[in-house]
């Protein structure tokens, strides 16, 4: 059998069963390159969540275990143009080594010599940081040269990058052309469980759907609805979609653009569940004064900025009835303390609901993990635009290149 080929990984998940996995991959004596997603938020020097960081641990102890000689990180981090030293993956190495209980070696290059003799000279067993993938811009461009000077730095590609999987970038791509590659465990069980949320869900299906734009999430929404039993929508979101309906917000964000798309595909489908009441300001900062109102009540001056109580006890009700639930995108201007309350209840009635749950977005994520929730959710996504890609039925190249047909 061709090294790491041809692993079939579950009979039922269509993509997923083509997806060449490190079982059967070949590691023993090897340098494995992994591109992982360590694109966590720093704040003052500070990491914010380390939930992608400890994400990426079950490869890196199952290659280990395999008998990789060393193991070999790759990551981006922000969006750098050129070195920037408040993204510098340094701070990264130290909590991996922390959260691993090994030592793990930064290396402040990721491509040229010092990067070629700091993995030659790994010592068994090592695990190795590099640089961000990003100060290069040719990471980026995908460009033939650099991807190659990536894969001198290992012998095997394993990709448990999910989060940036949806980029056709030269540590996810261009590199799987010079070296044996295959998808690691956290890859594969992104693939798996979008898979069965986007293909074949548990039913009664409810999707709970908020955040800013209507025009990324629109192909989602279109294609939830027929598979839901409710697809809840709210944040900014679902602004469009009342306005759509002909409701008067006052000043709220609305996509304009977007309203007549909204209306021939979406807006009147029974199986939407839309705010029905909102918390509502004339200041968006959360400095002015804030309060309940109606949604048909909104006053010209005013911006709805977070879902109601009623509407959240409505949208607890169908999640509650749910036995597979999907979260995604948060239920108003959430990052401003006046305006979480909504996104803060939905995290906790999709935790206590009986359903498998699957959470997931950029923006999305670090609510049930503020509220100690994590463990309660049956799946918290790594990906954000990735997973939205996913789920609206993208093929992402970073996981089409890992798949042998
Ligand atoms: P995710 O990254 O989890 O998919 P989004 O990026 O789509 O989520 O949405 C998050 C953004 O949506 C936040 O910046 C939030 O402030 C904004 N948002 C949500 N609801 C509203 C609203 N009612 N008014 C203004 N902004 C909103
Ligand atoms: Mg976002």
């Amino acid at each position: 059998m061709e090294e790491g080929r041809n692993v079939a990984l579950c009979d039922d998940l269509g993509m997923a069963s083509a997806l060449r996995t490190i079982d059967g991959f070949s590691c023993e004596g090897k340098r494995v390159l992994v591109r992982v997603d360590f694109n966590v938020t720093i704040e003052r020097e500070r990491i914010v969540d380390d939930f992608r960081i400890r994400a990426a641990i079950p490869t890196i102890r199952e290659l280990k275990r395999r008998g990789a000689k060393a193991v070999v990180l790759l990551s981006h981090l922000g969006r750098p143009d050129g070195y920037r030293e408040d993204l510098s993956l340094r701070p990264i190495a130290a909590t991996l080594s922390e959260l691993l209980g090994e030592p793990v070696s930064f290396v402040e290059e990721c491509v040229g010599a010092k990067a070629r003799m700091a993995s030659a000279a790994a010592s068994e067993g090592a695990v190795l940081l590099f640089e961000n993938l990003r100060f290069h811009p040719e990471e980026e461009r995908n460009d033939p040269a650099f991807a190659s000077a990536l894969a001198e730095l290992g012998d095997a590609f394993v990709n448990d990058a999910f989060g940036a999987s949806h980029r056709a970038h030269a540590s996810v791509v261009g590199i799987t052309a010079f070296l044996p590659s295959a998808a690691g465990k956290l890859l594969v069980r992104e693939v798996e469980v979008l898979t069965k949320v986007r293909e074949h869900p548990d039913t009664p299906f409810v999707a709970v759907m908020g955040g800013a734009k209507i025009s990324d999430k629109l192909p989602i929404l279109a294609r939830f609805l027929p598979r839901v039993s409710a697809l809840c929508v709210g944040g900014a979101l679902a602004n469009t979609i009342l306005k759509a309906r002909g409701v008067s917000l006052g000043a709220s964000l609305v996509e304009d653009a977007m309203l007549e798309e909204v209306s021939e595909r979406i807006a009147d489908d029974p199986k939407l569940l839309l705010p029905s009441d909102a918390v509502v300001s004339q200041d968006p900062t959360g400095a002015g004064p804030v309060r309940m109102c109606d949604i048909t009540e909104v006053r010209s001056d005013e911006f709805i900025l977070d879902i109601g109580p009623k509407t959240r006890a409505r949208f607890a009700e169908a999640i509650n009835g749910a036995r597979m639930v999907f979260w995604n995108g948060p239920m108003g201007r959430a990052e401003v303390a006046p305006f979480r309350g909504g996104t803060d209840a939905i995290a906790f009635a999709v935790a206590n609901a009986q359903a498998f749950s699957v959470v997931g977005g950029g923006d999305t994520t670090r609510y049930p993990l503020e509220l100690g929730l994590a463990d309660r959710i049956g799946f918290l996504s790594t990906g954000g635009g990735a997973m939205l890609e996913f789920l609206s039925g993208k093929p992402l190249p970073g996981i089409e290149v890992l798949i042998s047909r």
